[in-house]
């Protein structure tokens, strides 16, 4: 049977998971924990924040450890930016791509970074051009897209308007995001056909949390919506320190255990995938939220005759 094609995951858990830990671990660690994504596979990572240290204490050693990895033509180190500031510090340190946030929502949007979503649509309008310039690669995610902790439902023409915003200077990729883990399959594939027609020839990228435990569904949603690029965090682990009660981030190792027993490619070794979330824990000290560290690996057949039914493209 033909494979249905490929699907790529940003590992976010450098930057989304290790920002809501309780503790600070050490830089060799974070630098540890990237560099055994990338042996795992993992060809974009978002590796830290470029944000106020006072707010995000995990992440002050963002230089630190942008400093200590190793450089590789074909793996892109992401850096979050919510201002100009930050944009400077990320150029600074060496991202070869940047990610900007806005929320959806005016009062997440001033919680999580102080100013309005039109002050942040501002910023990214100045940001990405520069960060063209400078040979960096910008894409910008729309935060809290699914629903806000503070407003409620977010109207989907919101979301259209701000894609349609912000896709004034093209970025490579629009995100969309379910920040607080409220989000289900059926308004992903509304949103996601939705935002495509609102700014067609824009790559769209998710970003799931399993809050609700409907991550992994609304992944596989986006996934035959056409979206082929998405994020997670190995083992599960992450979080916002801004939005009350969210949780992990879709575990990259379930995602790959999904989708590559559905027939897509996804480049990750599910082994070493699984491998990391155990070092993980190690790590934390504490379980990881991931199955399938706990529940190990139940192999694709080597016959294809013998396959589970792969999704057709
Ligand atoms: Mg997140």
């Amino acid at each position: 049977m033909a494979e249905s094609g490929r699907v790529d995951i940003v590992e976010v858990g450098p930057r989304d998971g290790l920002q809501s830990e309780p503790g600070v671990l050490p830089t060799a660690v974070k630098v540890e924990f990237i560099e055994r994504a990338i042996a795992a596979g993992a060809r974009r990572v978002e590796v830290t924040s470029f944000v106020n240290p006072k707010r995000v204490p995990q992440m002050a050693d963002a230089e630190a450890v942008l400093a200590a990895l190793p450089r590789r033509p074909d793996v892109w180190y992401v850096g979050l930016v919510l201002n100009r500031r930050g944009f400077e510090r990320a150029a600074a340190a060496g991202c070869n791509e940047i990610g900007m946030a806005v929320v959806a929502s005016d009062t997440f949007n001033r919680r999580n970074q102080g100013v309005s979503t039109d002050e942040s649509i501002a910023a990214w309008l100045d940001i990405a051009p520069a960060a063209q310039q400078a040979g960096i690669r910008p894409q910008v995610t729309i935060s809290a897209a699914f629903g806000c902790p503070f407003e409620g439902e977010v109207p989907m023409a919101r979301v259209v308007e701000i894609a349609r915003r912000v896709a004034e200077i093209a970025p490579f990729e629009i995100a969309l995001a379910d920040t607080i883990g409220v989000g289900v399959p059926a308004q992903v594939t509304e949103l996601v056909g939705r935002v495509r027609e609102a700014v067609p020839g824009i790559p769209l990228r998710c970003h799931f949390h399993n809050t609700r435990n409907t991550g992994l569904a609304n992944a596989f949603a986006a996934v035959l919506a056409g979206v082929r690029t998405l994020d997670a965090s190995l083992g599960g682990i992450g979080g916002c320190p801004f939005a009350p009660a969210a949780t992990g981030n879709i575990p990259t190792e379930d995602l790959v255990y999904l989708l590559e027993r559905s027939g897509y490619d996804t480049g990750i070794s599910l082994e070493r995938a699984i491998e990391t979330g155990r070092w993980l824990q190690e790590q934390l000290g504490r379980p990881v939220p991931g199955m399938l560290v706990k529940a190990g690996d139940f192999p694709r057949p080597a016959d294809p005759t013998n396959r589970p039914p792969q999704v057709s493209a």
